[in-house]
């Protein structure tokens, strides 16, 4: 089992400091330059054993993460253990379903997805596989992937519908792939129950949820938890842990006709 990195409580000052002073014994640093602009942020943070969680709408209670921690919760959950190279989008949810909050979340997000080597390595595909629409069967289509080096390739006219699933999720598990097998080269049998973990555990956009909760019922704790505790870890209980399993389980249908709802849509 490997080990994994842990972090000690702040030893200094960060952007969670003037919050927590004040949050705690109603006491702003003196030298702060805007106090009013703290007092009011910070009716939108608790403390909760000594540590700073921001108020979520999209969950009840995010950990707030310091600066010095955010290059880890990144790498960790873009490019660490049962991770899967994702984009800027998926990695904001991905951090903020494991109950993390980083100030500027969405631009670190994007700057670490943009200076991610492996990600940078695969951007122009060598094949495409698209239905039968004429708009990849074209004449102009046709030669801008010819002039990139890119394959067309079209699925069957029998089942449109199922072809056209699978090819979106056999594309992101090849992407996912590659970005992994960086020097490792014919290792995917090894690297494929990860990589099919990590596509397990992050929310795909058509369907709003993880495949990990639509066949479980429940979300599942990723490696980063681990590393800086998470609500999750931090407030385990294990007797209404179990009453909560039981009740996901019963509400499972709902959350599954739900995302079958919403894929209709898109
Ligand atoms: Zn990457």
């Amino acid at each position: 089992m490997e080990e994994f990195q842990t972090f000690p409580v702040h030893a200094r000052a960060g952007w969670t400091t003037p919050i927590l002073s004040y949050l705690k014994d109603g006491r702003l640093p003196p030298d702060l330059e805007e106090p009013k602009k703290i007092q009011k942020r910070a009716a939108r943070f608790t403390v909760l054993n000594d540590e700073l969680y921001k108020r979520g709408f999209s969950q009840p209670y995010l950990r707030c993460v310091e600066e010095e921690e955010v290059k880890y919760v990144l790498e960790e959950v873009h490019g660490g253990v049962c991770s899967d190279h994702m984009g800027a989008k998926s990695l904001v949810k991905k951090i903020m379903r494991a109950d993390y909050f980083l100030p500027s979340m969405q631009q670190d997000a994007t700057n670490f997805v943009n200076r991610c080597d492996s990600c940078q390595k695969f951007r122009i595909l060598r094949t495409i596989i698209s239905d039968n629409g004429r708009q990849f069967d074209s004449h102009g289509f046709r030669s801008f992937c010819s002039s990139l080096g890119i394959k067309n390739k079209y699925s069957s006219l029998e089942h449109p519908q199922a072809n056209g699933q699978t090819e979106v999720t056999n594309r992101t598990l090849l992407k996912i792939i590659k970005a992994q097998l960086v020097g490792a080269k014919g290792a995917w049998p090894e690297e494929l129950p990860s990589v099919l973990w990590a596509y397990r555990t992050t929310t795909r956009t058509p369907i709003g949820e993880t495949p990990f909760n639509l066949t479980y019922g429940t979300e599942v704790v990723i490696p980063v938890e681990l590393g800086i505790t998470s609500l999750k870890r931090e407030f385990f209980d294990e007797e209404s842990n179990d009453d909560q399993l039981k009740l996901n389980l019963d509400c499972l249908d709902e959350v599954r006709d739900l995302a079958s709802q919403r894929m209709t849509k898109c």
